[in-house]
Order: structure tokens, then C-alpha cells, then sequence
């Protein structure tokens, strides 16, 4: 027998059945009920129909019905229009009470139409119909075997879903607009749940979000908080701090919440997260335009690794929008030719001579102006494009670096590889038909790469490293010293040199610790007999603590920036020459 549906068979009946939140919300109402209130209703509340005194008189009686009470009651709902309306308190399914009601019967004297006027009124037999319906709601509703759903909540975490929020929001800028109080809306978006998810379980994941959840809600000045995507929560904050300071204050205790350790049956979780932060009506002057406001903000602080937190202004804005622009004409530039390589030298420490050149992207666009490889790298790799740049940058640079290598001016040319093509079936073998075609020996090519290609699939990057290697092409491990440093899987892995990050770099005057970090590393390489390249020198405090280290390659602004094909020839031209001639001379060194 085919099973029936309790909102289909609420919709036959001929009076208005509908269910409130603790907040007054409508989280149902039957076909009579939409009849006589209009379609629109879900989590809204009597102050978007009436009067703010009849709300008040509404509002008293649905807080004795939430404390417990029954009420009875004759109302004016509009012009000649009245209900009779009973409500009884009701148990929602995430343990809140709200009430059901029923209006039997409504008079619209001025039509004459709905005329069906019932005296005020003896419930007489009604009453236990009433009992046994609120009996089955609240079974139907618990057993989530109805059609009827409460259609704010999320079942997860029990925190408001997407459509609760936003109608939170609407009430909140109506509120905000009435008593001239601003508010926050934030976003915050978990960065590792999938890996909780795949690793331990959705029980793990689900306990995730219910302890994240529940902690947001304890932020004092909480209004409302939302699971607005599988692991995007949204939060809307009473008062603004006014100040910096205590905004950040406020930021870092969103930190310690999401930081601080979840135990997930034996398992002791560490979560991390970004968030975005918009402000109405700083910001925003509509629902959907602060959660897009937010959302910028939020993705502009998830660009960096670890939580942080953005608060929405005009930069961001101007960011997203730089953002978008680049995602759109960035496909065209590749095809143009319009990326194109400068060169900057990679120097002996013991006699500052090139001993090769690092290729690096550069993009100038009309609109955007110079576009930092920062910026179209990411993108690029987001949109799949990378691939597709990195190939267009290759060639070019196979042709620009030729004279330079025939000539002696440089034994290798040193390309960035993205972590995406790296372990990518073919690449290997592709990447070396390339420079077959170009004609250069894979002897004088040395490709960067990054931890993160070397983690995410290791069996995949050693098998096509391997293969660059055997065929002559050195490997260099770009960025070391800030990735994940995992020293087991850099033993398995088929490289030759070791590329001490810039930020180490820059960090050695200041903290004798990354002094000893940047000996310790050249020293591993030393030991794994790999050859260590100091980037980003800037200074000749910086160079001389390197080489007293042992670092046998340099690479930095104190020696050459990145330079066009042109001006690299000048620089070489005013390189003393290795043994003999005048550096003058040299000129033109083809
Ligand atoms: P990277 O491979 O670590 O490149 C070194 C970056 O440091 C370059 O930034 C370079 O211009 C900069 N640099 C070098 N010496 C100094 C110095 O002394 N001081 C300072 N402040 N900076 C210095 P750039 O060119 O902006 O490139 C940024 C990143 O973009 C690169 O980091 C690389 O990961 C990526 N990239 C650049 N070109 C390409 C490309 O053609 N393909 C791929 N896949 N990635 C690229
Ligand atoms: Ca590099
Ligand atoms: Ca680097």
C-alpha cells in the first residue's frame, strides 16, 4: 500500500495548519494556510503581514505557547478579516520548541466571498483532532518520513541551512535598518574536511561539523550561525568593534575555535580553516550581495596556507574583480604569445660567474597592466590552463637560451615545472620529445619542482622524474625549507639539486635559528649529494653567511634580476670574462 503523504493529506483540509520556530518563524503551513497568507512565507514572521502593535500582540501569545501553554485567540488579521486561532507548543526536530496552529475559520465580510463565519467558538469535539494531529507531526517530523520538511535546518549540525540563513539575514538588515546597529556576516570554510572525510570516516567528518557548530554558537553576540555548504559554515555577529584591535581580537578568537583539537571517537583532529568578513551596510546593502561580499573575502584569505581571516573592503573587491579579469583573458594571452620569459642568472659563489638562468613567466596586459606570476600561476592552474603556459614559455625559452648555451655563457636553463603536470601520465616522455624538436640536449636543462607535486602522487612524479633524469635533465627541489620537508619521501626521489626558499633567505641576518636551518640544509644536501642553490639574495651580509655555509649556487636581486633576453645579453656583455679579454669586448657574444 502505497504510503501516504501527511503534507499531501494537510493540503485537503479545509482550515490553515502551520508550524513556527522558537523565532516566530513560519517553517510550514498547509494549502489553506498559503491561501490565506500568500506562497512566500517560509522563515518569515507576522512583521513582514502586520503591524508592528499586532505583531507584538502575536508575538506575546506565541511565547506563552513556546513556555509551554496552549492559546485561543480571535484576531484581526487585516481589513474585515479575523481567524480563530489555536496553538499548542511543539517539538521541532532539532529539540527547539516553536508551535503548531490551526486558524479554523477566517471572515472576509467585505468581499462576502469567504463568509463561512463561525461563531467565537465552542472547540468542542476539535480539540482532541488537534492533539492527534500535533502527535503525528511530531512523530512524522522526527522519523523524517514526511514530505513536510522544516525547511531552515540543517539535519547535520541542526544549524541553520542555506535558506535559513538567508532569511536570518533579511530579518537582521530589517533590523539593522530600524535600530541604525550594523552587523557582521562571516564566512568561514574548513580547508582539510575532505581529507577528514576520505582518511577517517564521515562519522568523523559529521562529529567535525556538529563541535564547530556548537562552538560558533557560543561566541557571544552570536545572532545566527548556518552550515551553508558541505564544510562552509556562515555566522552573523551583533555589534561591530569599531576598532582594529578589537577586531582582530575577535578574528583570533575565530581562530582559537577552529584550531583548538576535535575528538572524534579516539582520534584527536586538528582542523584548520580560512574566513571572510563583510559588514552591513558598510559593505552591502542586500542579503545576497553581503554573502557574495563575504565570499570574496573569504577566497582572498584562503589564498594563504595556514587560517586566516579577511574582512571585506574595497581592495577586496577590486582584487576579485582584477581576479575575474585575469581568469578571462588568460587563455587568450597564452594563445597570443603574450606571456612571455625574462631570464635571471643563477651564479658560482666561489666566482659569481652564470652558471645558469631560471626562466620565469611575465605578463603585461593592457587593462591589468604587469600581472605577477603569483597571480596567473594560481590561476592558470585553476582554470587547467597551466599546462598550456608552461608549454608556450617552454618553447620560447628554448629558442631565447640557445645562444647563451652554444656559446658557454651558461651550461643549463632552469624551467618551473607546475605540480599538475608532474604527475600527469606522459609527461615525462612529452617534455622530452620537445626538446628533441628544439634541438638542446636534455644535459644542460634542469627542471624545478615542488614538494607538493612530490606528496600528492609520489609513485606517479618518481616514475616521470626518473625518466627525465635517466635522459640527462637535472632535478631541483624549488622552495625547500618551507613545504613539508618530508625527508623520507626526498630520499626516494630521483634529484639533484636543492633550492633553499627566499624567505630563508631573508631571514638569515635577523634569527640565528634559520642561520643553523639554512647550514642544516646545505649540509643535508651535501650529505644526499645534492647541489644547494641559495635564491632570493638580496644583500651581501646574506651572501657571505650562505657561502660561509657552503652553498655552492646563488641566485637574487644582488646579482641580476629577472631580465629580457636583450638586456641579459648587456649584463652578460659587463660580466668580467672567465679567464682572459676585456668583458667590453664581449659585447656581442654571438
Ligand atoms: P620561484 O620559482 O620560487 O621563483 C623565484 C621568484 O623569486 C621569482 O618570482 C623571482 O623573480 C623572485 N626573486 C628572485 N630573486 C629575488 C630577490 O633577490 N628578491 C626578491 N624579492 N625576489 C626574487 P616571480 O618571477 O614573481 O615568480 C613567482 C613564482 O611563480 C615562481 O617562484 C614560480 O613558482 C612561479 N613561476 C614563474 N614563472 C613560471 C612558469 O613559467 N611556470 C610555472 N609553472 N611557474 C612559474
Ligand atoms: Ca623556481
Ligand atoms: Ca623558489
Amino acid at each position: 500500500m502505497a504510503q501516504l503523504d501527511l503534507s499531501e493529506i494537510l493540503d485537503t483540509v479545509p482550515y490553515a495548519v502551520f508550524i513556527k520556530d522558537s523565532q516566530h518563524r513560519w517553517v510550514y503551513g498547509n494549502a489553506a494556510f498559503r491561501e490565506l497568507i500568500g506562497d512566500d512565507f517560509l522563515g518569515k514572521d507576522d512583521r513582514d503581514l502586520f503591524g508592528e502593535e499586532q505583531v507584538q500582540v502575536f508575538w506575546r501569545e506565541d511565547a506563552r505557547v513556546f513556555a509551554g501553554e496552549e492559546s485561543l485567540n480571535e484576531e484581526e488579521i487585516g481589513e474585515n478579516r479575523f481567524a480563530i486561532t489555536k496553538k499548542v507548543p511543539f517539538k521541532l526536530p532539532d529539540g527547539t520548541t516553536g508551535l503548531l496552529g490551526i486558524i479554523i475559520d477566517y471572515i472576509a465580510t467585505s468581499s462576502g466571498e469567504l463568509d463561512k463565519k463561525v461563531p467565537a467558538v465552542d472547540l468542542g469535539g476539535f480539540e482532541p483532532q488537534m492533539t492527534a494531529l500535533k502527535r503525528r507531526l511530531e512523530e512524522a517530523l522526527r522519523e523524517k518520513n514526511l514530505a513536510i520538511e522544516v525547511a531552515y535546518t540543517d539535519a547535520a549540525t541542526g544549524l541553520r541551512n542555506r535558506h535559513g540563513l538567508e532569511a536570518d539575514l533579511a530579518r537582521q538588515i530589517a533590523v539593522a535598518d530600524q535600530t541604525g546597529r550594523p552587523f557582521a556576516l562571516a564566512l568561514l570554510d574548513l580547508d582539510n574536511f575532505k581529507r577528514i572525510n576520505d582518511r577517517f570516516g564521515h562519522a568523523a567528518g559529521d562529529e567535525v561539523l556538529k563541535v564547530i557548530g556548537r562552538r560558533l554558537k557560543e561566541i557571544p553576540s552570536v545572532i545566527s550561525v548556518g552550515r551553508i555548504g558541505g564544510d562552509e559554515f556562515a555566522i552573523i555577529t551583533e555589534k561591530i568593534d569599531q576598532t582594529d584591535e578589537a577586531r582582530n581580537e575577535r578574528l583570533e578568537r575565530l581562530r582559537q575555535i577552529i584550531f583548538r583539537p576535535i575528538f572524534a571517537g579516539d582520534r584527536e583532529l586538528q582542523i584548520s580553516g580560512s574566513a571572510g568578513v563583510c559588514i552591513y551596510p558598510a559593505d552591502a546593502s542586500t542579503g545576497s550581495e553581503l554573502l557574495s561580499r563575504a565570499d570574496m573575502a573569504l577566497f582572498s584569505a584562503k589564498r594563504s596556507d595556514q587560517f586566516s581571516a579577511k574582512i571585506f573592503d574595497s581592495a577586496t573587491l577590486v582584487a576579485y574583480q582584477r581576479r575575474i579579469q585575469i581568469e578571462e583573458k588568460l587563455p587568450e594571452a597564452i594563445r597570443n604569445g603574450d606571456i612571455v620569459p625574462v631570464y635571471q642568472p643563477i651564479v658560482s659563489s666561489t666566482t659569481r660567474r652564470a652558471v645558469g638562468v631560471e626562466v620565469l613567466a611575465r605578463w603585461r596586459n593592457e587593462d591589468l597592466g604587469l600581472v605577477s606570476p603569483d597571480e596567473f600561476i594560481s590561476t592558470a592552474t585553476d582554470i587547467g590552463v597551466i599546462g598550456k603556459l608552461d608549454r608556450a614559455i617552454f618553447s620560447q625559452a628554448m629558442h631565447d637560451t640557445r645562444a647563451w648555451l652554444e656559446n658557454g655563457q651558461i651550461d643549463f636553463v632552469s624551467l618551473n615545472a607546475s605540480p599538475m603536470d608532474v604527475v600527469s601520465p606522459g609527461y615525462a616522455a612529452d617534455f622530452l620529445r620537445r626538446l628533441k624538436e628544439a634541438g638542446i640536449s636534455p644535459d644542460h636543462i634542469c627542471l624545478e619542482i615542488l614538494e607538493s607535486s612530490i606528496v600528492e602522487d609520489v609513485s606517479s612524479a618518481r616514475r616521470n622524474l626518473g625518466k627525465l633524469r635517466d635522459a640527462g635533465v637535472e632535478i631541483a627541489l624549488d622552495d625547500y625549507g618551507t613545504g613539508y620537508s618530508n625527508l623520507r619521501a626526498l630520499l626516494d626521489m630521483p634529484l639533484d639539486k636543492l633550492k633553499i626558499d627566499k624567505s630563508l633567505v631573508w631571514g638569515i641576518e635577523k634569527d640565528d635559528k634559520v642561520l643553523d636551518l639554512v647550514i642544516s640544509l646545505v649540509q643535508l644536501g651535501r650529505a644526499l649529494e645534492l647541489t644547494t642553490v641559495a635564491e632570493g639574495v638580496e644583500t651581501n651580509a646574506q651572501s657571505a653567511f650562505i657561502e660561509g655555509a657552503g652553498c655552492p649556487e646563488l641566485q637574487g636581486y644582488l646579482f641580476c634580476k629577472p631580465q629580457s633576453r636583450a638586456a641579459l645579453d648587456e649584463w652578460f656583455a659587463t660580466q668580467a670574462p672567465a679567464a682572459e679579454g676585456s668583458g667590453e669586448s664581449l659585447k656581442s657574444p654571438v
